[in-house]
């Protein structure tokens, strides 16, 4: 396939397949891949802007029982130095978040078997009623399913639960590979590619702002990554036009410095241009979503800015707090003006966003 005709077939609404996606992800220069993902970014962005945002990446317990291998962050219960997060230590890192100038927490697990949908919904009322402006970006298809489960409940009464407690939008955290062999190996206990995929659903009827990731470059084959994308794809496709679905995605490479799979197999680390070859097709291959989000987190900052020419129009958040992938060895930061300043030396407009991508 040539880059007019993708395209070609971007323009006439036709969707790229497994097999012309594998055939582009192993033979296509990178330079037309690059040339053609920001082609389409440009058709759907026309106008010179990269947006970012400022929140806070708190996780409410570093207890999990999941374990995924590829975790550096999660401890089992009672261990010496577990932790859950402590309403004083919210109220402590929201007044900074709002100093800041963001507005947003993301939060996320561990999956601690202690806590219950009461916990949760105790939690967002409290931090609503407290903090009336602030955004939870919470969760994601892993606990909701979770929660489904323990409390004996559908995924959709859990969602309305949880939204009706103060959840503003739902993250696409969990997913790493959509691929029940992949999940297998790496977390077991989490939910199967086919749960994530209703939770998806359901939170897209409901009206929820979602997001979609995808954390590679481990034991995955190039052929369950570009299915990956195919299933995101097709969910965004199924959704009413009325409502927003998944409004970002994010391919992020897997960081395995002194995790369990790192330690057990030899995986080399995905180099700069693998990671802007599986952004630039995931800009080709999801049409129907409108931003790409290039991780500066894992890649840094100067392969960010590269992904801002292949594909990204978005350099998500300053993240003023993060600790899962930093555990795994992810150790770059920024603040609002070095985000401003990168994208500016990139040779674009730098915008403020909120989780719903409207400038503030
Ligand atoms: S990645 Fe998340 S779900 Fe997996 S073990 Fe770590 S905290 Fe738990």
């Amino acid at each position: 396939m040539t880059t007019q005709n993708i395209l070609n077939k971007y323009n006439n609404s036709e969707l790229i397949s497994l097999k012309e996606g594998v055939d582009l992800y192993n033979n296509m220069p990178l330079a037309d891949l690059l040339y053609v993902a920001n082609e389409i970014r440009q058709k759907l962005h026309p106008n010179n802007i990269v947006t970012w945002q400022i929140d806070r990446n708190v996780n409410i317990s570093n207890v999990c029982f999941v374990q995924c291998t590829f975790c550096n962050f999660c401890r089992k219960a009672g261990s010496e130095d577990s932790y859950t997060t402590t309403i004083e230590d919210y109220r402590k890192k929201i007044k900074e978040l709002f100093e800041l100038g963001g507005d947003q927490l993301l939060l996320q697990g561990g999956m601690n078997p202690k806590l219950g949908l009461t916990f949760y919904v105790d939690l967002f009322k409290t931090l609503k009623q407290e903090f009336p402006k602030l955004k939870l970006h919470a969760l994601g298809p892993p606990e909701v399913a979770y929660l489904a489960k323990k409390e004996n409940k559908s995924f959709a009464e859990i969602l309305e639960i949880l939204v009706h407690s103060g959840l503003d939008s739902l993250p696409g955290a969990g997913a790493e590979i959509l691929s029940n062999r992949v999940r297998g190996e790496l977390s077991k206990g989490k939910c199967s590619v086919e749960e994530w995929l209703d939770v998806m659903r359901i939170a897209h009827k409901m009206g929820l702002y979602t997001s979609a990731t995808m954390m590679f470059g481990h034991i995955e084959t190039i052929e369950e990554r570009i299915r990956h994308l195919i299933y995101i794809r097709d969910v965004q496709g199924e959704k009413l036009k009325n409502v927003p679905g998944f409004n970002a995605f994010i391919p992020w490479p897997v960081q395995l410095f002194e995790t369990k799979l790192g330690n057990e197999k030899q995986i080399s680390p995905i180099s700069n241009t693998e990671y802007l070859r599986m952004l630039a097709i995931s800009r080709i291959m999801l049409p129907n979503v409108p931003n790409i989000q290039a991780s500066w987190l894992t890649v840094g900052k100067n392969t960010a800015q590269l992904a801002l020419h292949g594909g990204a129009n978005d350099l998500g958040s300053i993240m003023i707090e993060e600790n899962v992938v930093s555990a795994a060895g992810a150790n770059y930061s920024l603040n609002a003006t070095g985000m401003k300043k990168l994208i500016e030396s990139a040779g674009f407009i730098p915008k403020q966003r909120n989780q719903r991508y409207e400038f503030v």
